[in-house]
């Protein structure tokens, strides 16, 4: 059962940081981080983050009162302490920062704000737009985000991956579509004769030790993971085992197969 935290502590005229908040609280830093994700809303987007106290014991107030989870297509109402899904089914998606924001909409009983943490990219996933990877904000937030996984090197994009497929509502399938079956799309006519493997298409592959599906992090270790890199069928990169080693391998596998 989740851990009561007594929000009578909270002033409701005070503002707090997470650290603040959660030490009112007893409460460990990342439970409030938490909070924040599912919708305890901040008053912008600027580190540190600044909570308001009405709004902190708000929030607590409508845990407390009932284990209401939302379903798809709900926002948690404060005003209501309830779930709610948005009137007219419309929302607004206010940008925090370059990947993240929030969804507003309003509550159908109090016409209260309703609010629900998403990122663009799930958003745009789930609308089936076609995304890729390669975003250019590269930097912008240097400063802010420590080891910020998307400041790279203009043409180096393979800690996007793990980066995205990490993110609600994205699986790894999608992510790498947006680095394969994606771009492929939306370079070529269809039908696509890159970004897909098949009889007929261009033979650009690249080959890692590995499964990405299941690491996404393989991507960004080429030094360690890529094995190869064909281009129109020419091996570009070769770090495979020597073809007389791999046909030597092929030859007892087919010996023990028989
Ligand atoms: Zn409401």
């Amino acid at each position: 059962m989740a851990r009561r935290f007594n929000c009578r502590r909270v002033k409701i005229h005070r503002t707090y940081t997470i650290a603040e908040a959660a030490a009112i609280l007893g409460a460990h830093k990342h439970t409030v981080s938490r909070w924040i994700a599912a919708g305890l809303p901040t008053i912008d987007d600027r580190r540190p983050l600044i909570i308001h106290g009405e709004d902190l014991r708000g929030f607590i107030d409508a845990r407390r009162h009932k284990k209401q989870t939302c379903r798809p297509g709900e926002f948690f109402c404060l005003g209501c302490k309830a779930p709610r899904r948005p009137a007219g089914d419309m929302t607004d998606y206010i940008l925090k920062t370059a990947s993240r924001g929030l969804l507003r909409g309003i509550c159908p009983i109090c016409d209260g704000f309703i609010h629900r943490a998403a990122s663009l990219s799930t958003i745009a996933q789930k609308a089936g737009a076609k995304i890729l990877i390669g975003d250019d904000y590269s930097g912008v937030f240097r400063d802010a985000v420590q080891d910020d996984p998307l400041d790279h090197q203009v043409g180096c994009y393979g800690r996007e991956f793990a980066f995205y497929g990490g993110m609600a509502g994205l699986s790894a399938a999608d992510v790498l579509a947006w680095g394969t079956k994606n771009a492929g799309q939306l370079l070529m006519d269809a039908p696509g004769k890159v970004g897909v493997i098949e009889s007929g298409a261009q033979a650009d592959l690249i080959i890692v030790d590995g499964d990405p599906l299941a690491d996404l992090t393989l991507l960004a270790r080429p030094g360690q993971a890529l094995k190869a890199v064909i281009r129109d069928g020419v091996f570009v990169i070769d770090r495979l085992p020597p073809v007389t080693k791999r046909r030597t391998e092929l030859n007892r596998d087919l010996a023990l197969n028989t």
